[in-house]
């Protein structure tokens, strides 16, 4: 990517990023870059819908985006996950009776309203008496009386009509499959060949399948896509500090997460899976229903902008648009609204007191050490901006980590990681050639900054790197440089 750059939005502007889901309301290369333009920084394709070739297109289509913009975006493939669906109905639907009973059988005939196929044969056997099964999000809530390995007898707690293939929780066993169907292995393999940045795992229970899935995507390292944990299950509470460790990112997956558990669990676990994820130095998203209502309506309720504020507040690094860009009727004024909510709080002078903590890392180090100074430097005397060198990413993490009140200009000779980075807070990160020296670095910083409209002359920025440069972790080195005039005047060769 050249490394001029005409930034569709003010760098300096939001630190919390936005990734927003692409679907039949959004594909277009036109609707994209109207996404884009309104301050998407990262895009989700969704592969539980659609076919593979659409997907294909729709990459595309943000690549040749990042070419006409000259910013790194990040395409974040969404795994569909281990997601359990009953089978189909005579009549496409049926009713469940309140309180009347309802089966669940092996048997693949057309299901009615007292019975229906559960392709699923691993449950059998596995579900007991008083455990639930919630169908359709949870609106239909069923509760086992009898099961063997043939059938699942059940009383309906709340009834309700059922169709097709609708979605099923079983939030209270352990499935003993694994996190990747066949489906989600093949759809994997797509996403890696076709240049994926982030892959998004549902339905995490353990930390084997964030092993598995990383040994099929060929281990680890700044080249392969970075791994995102969805958490949306009971069992991947339980093992979060695990599953956060074997992570390069984590999801609070509202959605079914408030279904395997009930809604109101799901605030307090939003603000614990932020604290951990964030003290663990990796970027956290709070997803699901965050403008729901904007699906259908050119304005957002109270409740909802309050909701996406106080994700804000809670320090995460990007909150998520869902159906609303996918499918909704106003998919570019619901990245507007979110724009302005979280523009709004990070400009609330309280927003920092509230988003930064002090717990050191679990396991500190020079760099942490620095990065920290960072943000007590630039919170003593005027600085312009903290400019970063880094190969991985990892020094940009430490110091987001930190919530500096300046803005970050991250500078990295590799494309993978600038894009990774869209999902890191306040991270704006800009591709350069490799650097070999000193005197380089601090030039190359100088300009960039200037170019990006980071700073003018006479400002003071930081710069942080690692020296020999190249070498992953081993950030030592901290200066503080001005910069004069003349460098207004030199120009990139
Ligand atoms: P989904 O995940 O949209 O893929 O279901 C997010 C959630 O469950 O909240
Ligand atoms: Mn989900």
């Amino acid at each position: 990517m050249p490394e001029n750059s005409t930034a569709k939005l003010d760098p300096r502007g939001r630190k919390v990023k936005i990734l927003a889901t692409t679907g039949p309301a959004s594909n277009s290369p036109d609707m994209l870059r109207r996404l884009f333009r309104a301050g998407v920084d990262a895009f989700r394709v969704n592969m539980s819908h659609g076919e593979h070739a659409q997907h294909a297109e729709t990459i595309a289509a943000i690549r040749a985006l990042e070419k006409e913009f000259h910013r790194p975006i990040a395409v974040f493939c969404d795994l569909q996950g281990p997601k359990l669906r009953v089978g189909t109905f005579k009549d496409g639907k049926a009713v469940i009776r309140h309180s009347g009973h309802f089966t669940l059988d092996r048997d693949p005939q057309p299901g009615d309203e007292t019975r229906v196929c559960l392709p699923h044969p691993e449950l059998f056997g596995l579900m007991e008496k008083g455990q639930r099964l919630l169908i359709n999000d949870g609106k239909i809530r069923l509760r086992v009386i009898r099961a063997s390995d043939q059938e699942i007898l059940c009383s309906a707690e709340v009834g309700g009509v059922i169709s097709d293939r609708k979605g099923v929780n079983v939030p209270d066993v352990e499935i003993p499959i694994p996190a990747l169907t066949s489906k989600d292995r093949k759809d994997l393999a797509f996403a890696v060949e076709q240049g994926a940045d982030w892959i998004g795992l549902s339905f995490v229970q353990r930390p084997d399948d964030l092993a598995e899935a990383r040994r099929l995507m060929g281990g680890y390292g700044d080249q392969k896509p970075a791994l995102c944990a969805k958490i949306e299950k009971p069992m991947a509470v339980r093992r979060l500090d695990e599953i956060i460790e074997l992570s390069d990112g984590i999801m609070v997956a509202r959605g079914d997460l408030g279904v395997e558990l009930d809604p109101e669990d799901v605030p307090p676990l939003q603000k614990q899976i932020v604290g951990k994820t964030r003290t663990a130095g990796k970027p956290v998203i709070v997803a699901t229903q965050m403008l729901e209502s904007m699906i259908e309506s050119p304005s957002p309720t109270r409740a909802e902008v309050s909701d996406v504020a106080n994700a804000v507040y809670d320090g995460a690094d990007a909150v998520m648009l869902s159906a609303e860009t996918a499918a909704g009727d106003w998919p570019e004024e619901a990245v507007t609204i979110m724009h302005r909510i979280a523009g709004k709080v990070e400009s609330d002078p309280a927003y920092l007191g509230r988003v930064r903590f002090l717990d050191t890392p679990p396991d500190p180090t020079t760099a942490d050490a620095l990065s920290h100074a960072c943000m007590t430097i630039a919170d003593t005397v005027p600085i312009a901006a903290v400019t970063v060198f880094t190969g991985s990413g990892s020094t940009a993490r430490r110091v987001a980590r930190e919530r500096p009140s300046v803005p970050m200009l991250v500078l990295t000779p590799r494309l993978k990681t600038a894009r990774r980075l869209a999902l890191l807070w306040g991270a704006h990160a800009v591709m350069t050639r490799d650097i070999g020296s000193f005197e380089e670095m601090i030039a190359k910083g100088k300009r960039m900054a200037l170019r990006h409209g980071f700073a003018n002359s006479g400002d003071k920025l930081i710069a942080l790197a690692g020296v020999p440069f190249g070498t992953p972790g081993s950030t030592n080195l901290l200066h503080i440089v001005t910069l004069s005039g003349d460098e207004l005047e030199k120009r990139e060769t």
